[in-house]
């Protein structure tokens, strides 16, 4: 058997809204301006310490840090209003996992993924493995995440399916084939840029990439 590996915002759920209130609630409370929407999500999918840095302009880390820190605290609450399910997710795990193992990959913390999963209603046994940022040393988009699904689970990642430049760097560097989907802010002249081997409008393209022969 093989694995096929999943970022979670913007590749299975939209979670957009909530990630931009918690990290205005952080700001606010650490005494900065609030970051318009659009200025702010179009940095989603990087590392988180790399999103403090754009919203804050800082350099500080223990600013850095508490940011950080803050918008995973307050996610919690603002997933449950504002996390949801991308069309056709839910269908594509359920029929590739008839076939392979299913790995959840993400730059959220491990806690986050599991509300933000709870919130979009995606259950997490959909899922072989699931790590988070603070399950690794480093995150995507370092391979770290991939490399240590195939350690856990003994056996090989095929694809690494994600919407942003992240996901298409940890997958070359971890030596598997990527799928990039347009359902995040990374337009297809930017992926292209980064190779993935598919590039498709979302997540339920998925399958017939895959299971074709
Ligand atoms: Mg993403």
């Amino acid at each position: 058997m093989e694995m096929i590996c999943f970022d979670l915002d913007n590749t299975l759920i939209n979670s957009d809204r909530a990630h931009y209130r918690a990290y205005n609630r952080a700001l606010k409370e650490l005494g900065f301006k609030k970051f318009p929407f659009n200025k702010m999500v179009k940095h989603f999918g990087a590392p988180k310490l790399e999103i403090a840095k754009i919203l804050t302009f800082s350099k500080n880390p223990r600013i850095i840090y508490k940011i950080t820190y803050l918008h995973a605290k307050y996610l919690v609450n603002e997933a449950k209003k504002d996390a949801r399910k991308i069309k056709g997710s839910e269908k594509t795990l359920k029929l590739l996992k008839k076939k392979y193992e299913l790995g959840l990959l993400s730059n959220n913390s491990h806690s986050n993924i599991l509300s933000l999963l709870k919130s979009a209603k995606l259950e997490k046994s959909l899922f072989d493995v699931i790590l988070g940022n603070d399950d690794v040393k480093n995150s995507k988009p370092y391979p770290d995440e991939i490399l240590k699904a195939e350690k856990l689970l003994h056996l090989k990642a095929l694809y690494m399916v994600g919407d942003s430049i992240y996901d298409i760097i940890a997958g070359k560097k971890a030596k598997v084939k990527t799928i990039a989907v347009l359902t995040g802010h990374y337009s297809k002249n930017t992926l292209k840029e980064y190779n993935p081997d598919f590039i498709v409008n979302s997540v339920k393209d998925v399958p017939k990439i895959i299971l074709k022969k």
